[in-house]
């Protein structure tokens, strides 16, 4: 984040997060890449200690009580250690949390949101299925009523931090015959008899985050562990995608902000035809690029943290903001890890700079929670939705008109 911009308290907070980063032991980060490690406990024990989970739970639960700017200030400085541990921190502590102290019971938050936020137990997030992600409404996985329980049956897969999990929140179709917004339940299940997790995916990166399958088998759960109700689940997941792409926004900038530091000081030191190779323009303009894109990016979190804590924008007009956060910030990353790989020529290919596994790590960001195809269609269909029903309402100048020949109605043919 931009310290010009922080309050003392913002900068004091910013500070703390720094210093959880640098406590991560190296050890970690390497035995989790490895999968030595497949569920980090010992790091949300340690976040939960700090009270670096939950920034935007109230304090009463156990969080911090802050707005989204102060989130994505923490989230820049959590992402820096790992993308791994940084997905972990997120699905846990801001995405279950916020779903179970907006939409769920006291029962839950007491159950789930103030352990979670000790870092003494996790709770994963459950929607894609092995039939597919995107399309949210394909759920296959049900739940039927049997007297005051449903019970759970399907699958969900590529869930980070299954292997861990105490508690999955689940989406299930609970009404077949409903149309599809009215069709699904989220419900928070605890590991119980019928659920079985397994750590079977060979991940490119982001490894040793317990990232696996979950199978609910005849799973057993009492109506009162719905969140916003039976058939209620589509409010839960409209909303959950606030957490899930800010959030994913924020921790990007701080997962590949050590690529644009790495390659600073190689391309300063590096030696190539008798000087350094930061002043071959190929190189300096790459690296000058990326201080560049990476300040965009930031901006653009900024912006939209601004934007949601506002609560004066449209619930449409935050949609767009917010993917349009997810979709530019991890293309901006990617983009941001090659040049600075580029930057380094052969030895940034190697395990002897951790910019191999920035790369292998960051590339989840434009796939998961919604990928950045999936982000450009919620930004199409918001942008004409308000640009009919607002902006084209607005008394601004109407520039179609400054043109020769504007009033030739011959030629302005639309069908
Ligand atoms: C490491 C990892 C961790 C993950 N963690 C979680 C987690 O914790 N919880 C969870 O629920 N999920 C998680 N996911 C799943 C992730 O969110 C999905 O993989 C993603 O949403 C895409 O779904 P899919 O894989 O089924 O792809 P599909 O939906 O099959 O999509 C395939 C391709 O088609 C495109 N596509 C699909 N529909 C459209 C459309 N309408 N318009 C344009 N293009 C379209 C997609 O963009 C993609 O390119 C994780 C995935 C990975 C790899």
């Amino acid at each position: 984040m931009f310290d010009f911009i922080m309050t003392d308290e913002q900068r004091k907070l910013r500070d703390e997060a720094r210093e959880f980063s640098r406590w991560v032991p190296k050890e970690m980060i390497l035995d989790m890449d490895a999968e030595k490690i497949q569920f980090p406990h010992e790091y949300l024990r340690e976040a939960g200690r700090r009270n670096l989970l939950g920034i935007r739970i109230a304090a009463q639960y156990g969080g911090r009580g802050l707005g989204w700017v102060d989130d994505a200030i923490v989230a820049e400085e959590i992402g820096v250690a790992s993308y791994s541990l940084a997905c972990l921190w997120g699905v846990g502590a801001d995405i279950v949390c916020e779903a179970i102290t907006l939409f769920g019971s006291e029962e839950l938050r007491q159950a789930v949101v103030v352990p979670l936020l000790k870092g003494d137990v996790y709770a994963a997030e459950g929607l894609t299925e092995p039939r597919g992600g995107s399309d949210f409404f394909g759920a296959t996985t049900t739940a039927r009523k049997d007297g005051s329980d449903w019970i759970i049956n399907g699958q969900k897969r590529f869930i980070v931090g299954a292997e861990g999990a105490d508690w999955f929140l689940v989406y299930a179709v609970t009404d077949p015959s409903a149309p599809p917004h009215r069709r699904m339940t989220a419900f928070m299940v605890p590991r119980s008899a019928g659920v079985e997790s397994k750590y079977i995916y060979g991940l490119m990166g982001v490894r040793g985050g317990g990232a696996g399958r979950v199978i609910f088998n005849d799973v057993r759960v009492p109506e009162r562990y719905a969140l916003n109700g039976i058939n209620g689940g589509f409010e839960v997941f409209v909303r959950m995608m606030i957490p899930e792409r800010l959030g994913t926004a924020a921790m990007t900038i701080g997962s590949v902000r050590p690529a644009l530091e790495i390659a600073t000081r190689y391309t300063t030191r590096r030696k190539a035809f008798g000087q350094p190779v930061m002043n071959f323009q190929a190189v300096g303009f790459k690296v000058a690029d990326s201080a560049l894109l990476l300040d965009a990016a930031r901006s653009m979190v900024y912006s939209t943290c601004l934007a949601i804590d506002s609560g004066k924008v449209h619930p449409g007009r935050a949609r767009r903001m917010v993917s349009q956060s997810k979709k530019f910030v991890t293309e901006t990353a990617w983009e941001i890890a090659n040049n600075c790989m580029q930057a380094m020529g052969g030895i940034g290919y190697t395990n002897v700079f951790p910019l191999e596994r920035i790369v292998r790590d960051i590339r989840l960001s434009m796939i998961w929670v919604g990928t950045n195809e999936i982000m450009q269609f919620i930004i199409q269909n918001e942008w004409y939705k308000e640009y009919d029903k607002v902006l084209s309402k607005e008394k601004v100048r109407d520039v179609e008109d400054d043109a020769v020949s504007a009033r030739e109605p011959d030629e302005k043919v639309y069908e």
